[in-house]
């Protein structure tokens, strides 16, 4: 396995380019959108000279990473050679039928073909393929270059081979592999969408405060940061559309999402990207501010 093909290079796709450039590999980038790739070279030079200043790689390794990276507008001309491709695009069932589809033509072969979906079937994606036993989820966690789990998804077809190359080339890149089956959520989003779930339910059923529910959780759990704030950071719109995933896709209204929640995402308030969800980010500064909405009266 030498050559990725990387596909989106928005949050996911800049930071699996870095990893994967960084560990030697030969990285073709691609986006629809031009400003997107200068973006992501530029996260990732950031990201690159952060990692430079505290002395955990050299300034070598930094120009070769750079080096490995080429980035492309043309699928066709950043797929021909490619070993593995890594989807990162939109988080959209349309987009991504297209692009397997589109993979599948134009891949030779041997390629394994891979999605970082957070929610979409491994299975389905692969059915628009004609090498289904190729298919795969290598679902990365956000920042990449800085969390070590990468949740390798089997989908119904996948084969042996395909998944143990996948696990192997996941811990090449120092990270830790867990195999796991292709259901709704997998596992990270069926476990984690509920408890968020859970803490926006007790939030709107009264029973505490968002920096009271967020305190119970990093305290007495030991969670880095509270449900709450991690739904922020992760976007109140990605929770909202993976509930719904997990609920249509298990039938079960345990997943229902809560109306709160709903009522968020309607009024735009998304979390950290559109600067105000549970808490508000607008003043930039590095202390936690309660939404007004949410301040004590
Ligand atoms: P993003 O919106 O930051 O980036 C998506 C990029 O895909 C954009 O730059 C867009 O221009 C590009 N794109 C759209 N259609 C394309 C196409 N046809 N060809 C090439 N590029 C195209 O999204 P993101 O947060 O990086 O998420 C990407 C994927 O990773 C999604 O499937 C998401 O569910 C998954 N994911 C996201 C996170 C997270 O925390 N953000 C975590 C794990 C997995």
């Amino acid at each position: 396995m030498k050559a990725i093909t990387v596909i989106g290079s928005g949050t996911m796709g800049n930071g699996i380019a870095h990893v994967f450039a960084q560990c030697g590999y030969s990285v073709s980038l691609v986006d629809v959108n031009e400003t997107a790739l200068q973006k992501a070279i530029a996260t990732i030079t950031k990201n690159l000279d952060r990692q430079l200043q505290k002395g955990s790689i050299t300034e070598d390794v930094k120009n070769a990473t750079l080096k490995n990276i080429t980035t492309y507008t043309d699928l066709a001309k950043a797929t021909g050679g490619a070993d593995l491709v890594v989807e990162a695009a939109s988080e959209n069932i349309d987009i991504k039928l297209k692009i397997f589809k589109q993979l599948d033509e134009l891949c030779p072969p041997h390629t394994i073909l891979a999605s970082n979906t957070s929610s979409i079937s491994i299975t389905q994606i692969a059915a628009v393929t004609k090498r289904a036993d190729k298919v795969i989820g290598m679902h990365f966690m956000n920042p990449v270059p800085v969390m070590k789990l990468v949740e390798v998804i089997r989908g119904y077809s996948t084969s042996d081979e395909v998944c143990n190359l996948v696990m192997n080339t996941s811990k090449q890149l120092n990270k830790i592999p867990v195999e796991v089956n292709d259901f709704p959520g997998f596992v990270a989003n069926k476990v984690l969408m509920p408890m968020i779930n859970e803490a926006i339910i007790t939030l709107y059923e009264g029973v505490a405060g968002v920096e009271e529910i967020d305190t119970v959780m990093k305290l007495g759990m030991a969670h880095p940061m509270g449900p709450l704030q991690l739904a922020d950071f992760i976007g109140l719109d990605v929770c909202l559309n993976i509930l719904r995933v997990l609920q249509d896709g298990f039938g079960n209204p345990k997943y229902a999402p809560c109306p709160l929640l709903v009522n968020m995402v309607t009024a735009g308030n998304l979390g950290v990207k559109s600067g105000k969800g549970f808490y508000d980010y607008t003043g930039g500064g590095k202390e936690l501010v309660l939404a007004e909405r949410f301040r004590k009266k």
